[in-house]
Protein backbone atom coordinates (compact mmCIF):
# COMPACT_ATOMS: atom_id res chain seq x y z
CA UNK A 1 0.00 0.00 0.00
CA UNK A 2 1.38 3.26 -0.98
CA UNK A 3 0.17 5.02 2.09
CA UNK A 4 2.06 2.40 4.45
CA UNK A 5 5.38 2.83 2.55
CA UNK A 6 5.57 6.50 2.21
CA UNK A 7 4.86 6.69 6.33
CA UNK A 8 7.70 3.99 6.82
CA UNK A 9 10.07 5.67 4.70
CA UNK A 10 9.51 9.33 6.49
CA UNK A 11 9.64 7.42 9.62
CA UNK A 12 13.19 5.48 8.51
CA UNK A 13 14.19 8.79 8.01
CA UNK A 14 13.92 9.95 11.28
CA UNK A 15 16.10 7.53 12.42
CA UNK A 16 19.22 7.40 10.33
CA UNK A 17 19.08 11.01 9.98
CA UNK A 18 20.69 13.03 13.04
CA UNK A 19 18.82 15.78 14.67
CA UNK A 20 20.09 18.77 12.75
CA UNK A 21 20.04 17.10 9.40
CA UNK A 22 15.96 16.62 9.64
CA UNK A 23 15.13 20.08 8.56
CA UNK A 24 14.94 19.31 4.60
CA UNK A 25 15.44 16.68 2.26
CA UNK A 26 17.76 18.36 0.40
CA UNK A 27 20.13 18.83 3.70
CA UNK A 28 19.88 14.85 4.26
CA UNK A 29 21.13 14.51 0.62
CA UNK A 30 23.85 17.28 1.29
CA UNK A 31 25.13 14.75 4.37
CA UNK A 32 24.47 11.37 2.67
CA UNK A 33 25.92 11.91 -1.10
CA UNK A 34 28.00 15.18 -0.47
CA UNK A 35 26.84 18.71 -2.36
CA UNK A 36 26.99 19.15 -6.46
CA UNK A 37 27.87 23.00 -5.51
CA UNK A 38 28.96 24.39 -2.31
CA UNK A 39 26.63 27.80 -3.15
CA UNK A 40 23.51 25.36 -3.88
CA UNK A 41 23.11 26.96 -7.41
CA UNK A 42 22.25 30.00 -5.24
CA UNK A 43 23.96 33.37 -4.57
CA UNK A 44 22.52 33.94 -1.00
CA UNK A 45 25.50 33.11 1.12
CA UNK A 46 25.27 32.87 4.57
CA UNK A 47 22.11 34.96 4.32
CA UNK A 48 18.80 32.99 5.75
CA UNK A 49 15.54 33.06 3.44
CA UNK A 50 15.26 35.16 0.17
CA UNK A 51 12.22 36.08 -1.67
CA UNK A 52 10.60 33.96 -4.32
CA UNK A 53 9.95 35.29 -7.98
CA UNK A 54 7.78 33.35 -10.71
CA UNK A 55 9.68 32.51 -14.16
CA UNK A 56 8.30 34.52 -16.77
CA UNK A 57 8.29 31.31 -18.89
CA UNK A 58 7.43 28.64 -17.35
CA UNK A 59 5.49 30.22 -14.07
CA UNK A 60 7.29 27.70 -11.75
CA UNK A 61 8.10 29.41 -8.41
CA UNK A 62 11.95 30.56 -7.66
CA UNK A 63 14.25 31.66 -4.80
CA UNK A 64 14.68 34.95 -5.70
CA UNK A 65 18.85 34.73 -5.50
CA UNK A 66 18.78 31.28 -7.50
CA UNK A 67 16.42 32.81 -10.35
CA UNK A 68 18.44 34.52 -13.63
CA UNK A 69 17.55 38.29 -14.20
CA UNK A 70 16.96 39.85 -17.41
CA UNK A 71 16.38 43.81 -18.11
CA UNK A 72 15.54 44.69 -21.44
CA UNK A 73 14.40 47.89 -22.89
CA UNK A 74 11.08 47.59 -24.59
CA UNK A 75 9.79 50.21 -26.98
CA UNK A 76 6.18 50.22 -27.66
CA UNK A 77 6.63 52.01 -31.26
CA UNK A 78 7.77 49.93 -33.83
CA UNK A 79 11.28 50.16 -34.99
CA UNK A 80 11.03 51.10 -38.26
CA UNK A 81 9.12 53.77 -37.27
CA UNK A 82 10.61 54.66 -34.35
CA UNK A 83 13.85 54.70 -36.92
CA UNK A 84 12.32 57.19 -38.75
CA UNK A 85 11.28 59.51 -35.61
CA UNK A 86 14.40 59.73 -34.54
CA UNK A 87 16.12 60.68 -37.77
CA UNK A 88 13.52 63.61 -36.96
CA UNK A 89 14.41 64.07 -33.74
CA UNK A 90 12.13 62.31 -31.75
CA UNK A 91 12.81 61.36 -28.54
CA UNK A 92 11.27 58.00 -28.09
CA UNK A 93 10.63 56.36 -24.42
CA UNK A 94 10.83 53.15 -23.91
CA UNK A 95 9.85 50.77 -20.62
CA UNK A 96 12.31 48.48 -19.08
CA UNK A 97 11.11 45.10 -18.79
CA UNK A 98 12.55 42.87 -16.20
CA UNK A 99 12.54 38.98 -16.50
CA UNK A 100 13.16 36.36 -14.21
CA UNK A 101 13.94 33.09 -15.82
CA UNK A 102 14.30 29.44 -13.60
CA UNK A 103 17.39 27.28 -13.89
CA UNK A 104 15.84 25.61 -16.46
CA UNK A 105 14.23 27.98 -18.60
CA UNK A 106 17.57 29.92 -18.74
CA UNK A 107 19.05 26.73 -19.84
CA UNK A 108 16.61 25.83 -22.54
CA UNK A 109 16.67 29.71 -23.72
CA UNK A 110 20.06 29.48 -24.49
CA UNK A 111 20.55 32.34 -22.01
CA UNK A 112 23.07 30.13 -19.77
CA UNK A 113 25.26 27.94 -21.28
CA UNK A 114 26.57 23.95 -19.50
CA UNK A 115 30.45 24.29 -18.93
CA UNK A 116 32.39 21.17 -19.58
CA UNK A 117 33.52 20.07 -16.33
CA UNK A 118 37.02 20.78 -17.25
CA UNK A 119 35.72 24.60 -18.44
CA UNK A 120 34.23 25.33 -15.00
CA UNK A 121 35.22 27.48 -12.34
CA UNK A 122 36.87 25.73 -9.53
CA UNK A 123 39.14 27.23 -6.42
CA UNK A 124 42.54 25.33 -6.83
CA UNK A 125 43.59 23.26 -3.92
CA UNK A 126 39.72 22.51 -3.10
CA UNK A 127 37.94 19.17 -3.37
CA UNK A 128 35.47 19.19 -6.01
CA UNK A 129 31.97 18.19 -5.04
CA UNK A 130 32.43 19.07 -1.80
ZN1 LIG B 1 11.02 28.44 -15.99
Amino acid sequence: MKLWSVFVHSDMNKILRPLELQASYQSWWNYKLGKKRKSGGRSKGSSGKSGTVQCSRCGRIVPADKAKKYTKRVSAVEPQLARELRQQGTYIQTKRVTSYYCVSCAVHAGRVQIRQASERRTVPGRRSRN
